[in-house]
């Protein structure tokens, strides 16, 4: 099986910046991700170890809104959620609104691994991750944004969907959800069929308006479209986005298909995204850029 990675730093309510400083920033952040996944792939490793490393490339990136980079909510601080689907065991792993964690994604991971829950929200899922041996987030881990050097990332996310070697589909997707949310809201990307979804068919990670994705399941209806409706990839990712926009939303999603190329699909001006594919590495950011 031909393994291959997509990834995504967040769609775009409005066009993206022409600032060419940001753009490469964008693009440098992308690269890093998919060569992070695709060194676990190449070495014979899992989805699930490729996403995790591309995303935590991305969380430690300062780019995008995960990770280093996040947002604040409205009480000024980092709330941050991620998750993480394995499609050949039908296992989840997230954590919601957890504070003081490095990497989200690998807390994620840890609640995956221990296996006896899916989601840990808030105080609970940080000492977890940090018994888990998770790293702690010293208060000068994060950017800050007052500095006036410092890239504002406006409401992004980051996410990875990879398909290994022995066909194994993986998804994972990391953020600080929407800047001056309230404290203790939770978004799509922490939760499985919402946000970020893999069975053995599709691994999928979306970005957007989290509250359209979750009230529409918009992870799992994609899915169920291509498993029960017969839909291709592109037809369901639209179809799936399509009921997001209904409701008000945007944004967009990246789908790993079993065999075959990944879909990268927006209802938005534009998402960073990119994928590795038969060894070459290829990004864009506008709706109406080729992967280059
Ligand atoms: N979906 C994320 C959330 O609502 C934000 C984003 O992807 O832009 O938390």
């Amino acid at each position: 099986m031909q393994p291959c990675l997509a990834v995504h730093g967040g769609a775009f309510s409005r066009p993206a910046s022409t600032d060419p400083a940001l753009r490469a920033a964008w693009r440098h952040g992308l690269h890093e991700a998919l060569r992070a996944g695709a060194t676990v792939l190449e070495g014979g490793g899992s989805a699930c170890d490729a996403v995790v490393a591309a995303v935590a490339a991305m969380e430690a990136g300062g780019v995008f809104n995960a990770g280093r980079a996040a947002v604040m909510a409205a009480d000024g601080e980092r709330h941050l959620d991620a998750a993480i689907m394995d499609g050949a065991r039908s296992t989840a792993g997230a954590v919601a609104a957890v504070r003081g964690i490095r990497h989200p994604v690998r807390a994620a991971r840890a609640v995956l691994d221990d296996g006896r829950h899916v989601i840990l929200a808030g105080e609970g899922a940080a000492r977890f991750a940090l018994a888990a041996g998770c790293d702690a987030a010293p208060a000068d881990w994060f950017v800050d944004f007052e500095a006036p050097e410092v890239i504002q990332p406006a409401r992004d996310t980051v996410g990875a969907v990879a398909r290994d070697v022995q066909g194994r589909l993986a998804a994972a997707t990391s953020t600080g959800g929407l800047r001056g949310k309230l404290p203790g809201r939770v978004g799509d990307s922490p939760l499985p069929g919402a946000g970020t979804w893999a069975d053995t068919r599709v691994a999928v990670s979306c970005t957007g308006l989290g509250e359209c994705f979750i009230r529409t399941g918009a992870a799992h209806r994609l899915a169920c479209l291509v498993e029960f409706g017969g839909l291709d990839l592109a037809a369901a990712a639209a179809a799936a986005l399509r009921r997001v926009t209904d409701l008000g939303g945007d944004g967009g999603c990246i789908v790993m298909p079993a065999t075959g190329t990944p879909v990268l699909a927006l209802a938005a001006p534009g998402m960073a995204r990119g994928t590795w594919e038969g060894g070459v590495r290829r990004v864009a950011i506008d709706g109406d850029e080729s992967l280059a």
